[in-house]
């Protein structure tokens, strides 16, 4: 990396900019664009398959984009088939990251509680907890006095039931990228910060040119995992991957001499509501229906009425509570808001995982071994054909999942 410049440095407003220390290698089996826990878990499972000259670009640091996140929930509550058994699989690999890779990721398995207040949410969360019992997940459904008894903090009046399951809780994303990312380099993966992909042509031979600021690096096969920025390096190697960003915001509520009572991490149907432990404070999060779709990551207090609102009913004492800290990220959704994972059809060498809607995070360990299987031919613990981006241009039908807030 290059040192501080004394002239940019005394001009307001200019953007550092950093210039890689290394040079871009000519060649690579794979480029992965994009160092978030998709571009780091994919690079790690090919590496470790034994896949040589793995490169992933980063036009910032790893883990800066949605990644970035500072708690990150992590469950197999869902009521899509293929997301109870991307929650499964990746919980494994979180249960053993430490052990694994040496790398404490900050793991609470403090449970997953689905809070219900209409009788449809009932019937509906009441079918994905067979479909999760069936698939072995330790899930449940509990009365009103049992949710408030799990979490002091409810109004059991306002509930006619909620879900359990105590195997989910939260993480930390940022320990897990740099633990996945020790594990590929010491593997021999490389890692370019500060390289930002500008255009990708592809040559009659098949093979594609990855472009950036400084410098190209010419590759058979390319893997998109650009989170809410895939749309635009699709677009440059003719894949469609619609992908709608929209600015998702969490608070911090100020630290306690003493902590609050460990709760599960706990989500309102009817509202997104959601908020669990963060130390001897509290994180609180909503999904605001007033923001407007786009890229802008600036922390702003818009989201807080409506979690006041929310928190009136649900939660009546988290409800106005200053705030010491927040964090404003971007989640990618696709048109059904279920994850895009696949092989593209019609632009050979490229294959995509982005569009997570909203959980990437606990998907990320899962889908490296997806993309790596992809990549070698090899049959993967789950059949990614329904998860193709196809299913947005005709092919295929559309999924539907429950439990996404
Ligand atoms: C408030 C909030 C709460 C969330 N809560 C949860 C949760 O509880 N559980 C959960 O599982 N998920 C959660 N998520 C979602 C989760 O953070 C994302 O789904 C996940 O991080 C996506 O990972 P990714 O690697 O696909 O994308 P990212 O982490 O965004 O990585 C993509 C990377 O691509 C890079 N990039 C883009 N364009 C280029 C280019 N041209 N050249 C080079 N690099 C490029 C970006 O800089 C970025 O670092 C939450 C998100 C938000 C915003």
């Amino acid at each position: 990396m290059n040192d501080p410049d004394p002239v940019v440095d005394h001009l307001a407003h200019v953007v550092p900019l950093v210039v890689p220390a290394e040079p871009l290698p000519p060649v690579a089996t794979v480029v992965v664009v994009g160092g978030g826990i998709m571009g780091v878990s994919i690079a790690f499972h090919l590496a470790e398959a034994g896949v040589a000259e793995v490169l992933v670009l980063e036009r910032n640091t790893l883990g800066s984009g949605s990644s970035a996140k500072p708690l990150g929930g992590v469950r197999a509550t869902f009521s899509d088939t293929r997301n109870i058994v991307l929650g499964q699989r990746s919980l494994v690999a979180f249960e053993q990251f430490e052990q694994r890779f040496g790398t404490d990721i900050g793991l609470r398995q403090v449970g997953y509680l689905f809070l219900c207040r209409t009788g449809d949410q009932v019937a509906a969360v009441e079918q994905s907890v067979r479909q999760q019992n069936d698939l072995g997940c330790p899930s449940r459904m509990v009365d009103p006095a049992e949710a408030q008894r799990l979490n002091p903090f409810l109004d059991p009046g306002c509930l006619l039931a909620a879900s359990y399951s105590p195997r989910d809780g939260y993480a930390e994303p940022a320990r897990v990228v740099a633990g996945y990312r020790a594990a590929a380099e010491r593997l021999g993966a490389r890692f370019a910060e500060h390289t930002e992909v500008v255009e990708v042509t592809t040559g009659a031979d098949g093979r594609h040119q990855v472009t950036t600021q400084c410098g190209s690096v010419t590759t058979p096969t390319v893997v998109i995992a650009a989170g809410a920025w895939s749309t635009r390096l699709g677009a440059m190697l003719g894949v469609h991957l619609p992908i709608e960003a929209i600015r998702r915001q969490i608070g911090f509520t100020p630290q306690q001499h003493h902590p609050y009572p460990t709760v599960p991490f706990t989500l309102d149907l009817s509202t997104t509501l959601y908020f669990h432990n963060h130390r001897h404070g509290l994180l609180l999060g909503i999904s605001n229906t007033d923001e407007e779709p786009g890229l802008c990551r600036e922390f702003s207090y818009g989201w807080t009425r409506a979690f006041d609102a929310a928190a009136e009913i649900v939660a009546p004492s988290l409800a106005h509570r200053r705030l010491a800290g927040g964090w404003a990220g971007l989640y990618e959704n696709s048109p059904d808001h279920n994850a895009m994972i696949g092989r593209a059809r019609n632009a050979p060498g490229v294959l995509y995982a982005t569009g997570f809607s909203g959980h990437g995070f606990l998907q990320g360990p899962a889908v490296g071994e997806i993309v790596r299987d992809l990549y070698l031919g090899r049959e993967p613990f789950l059949d990614p054909a329904p998860m193709s981006a196809d299913r947005f241009t005709g092919d295929g039908n559309l999924l539907r999942e429950v439990h996404i807030i």
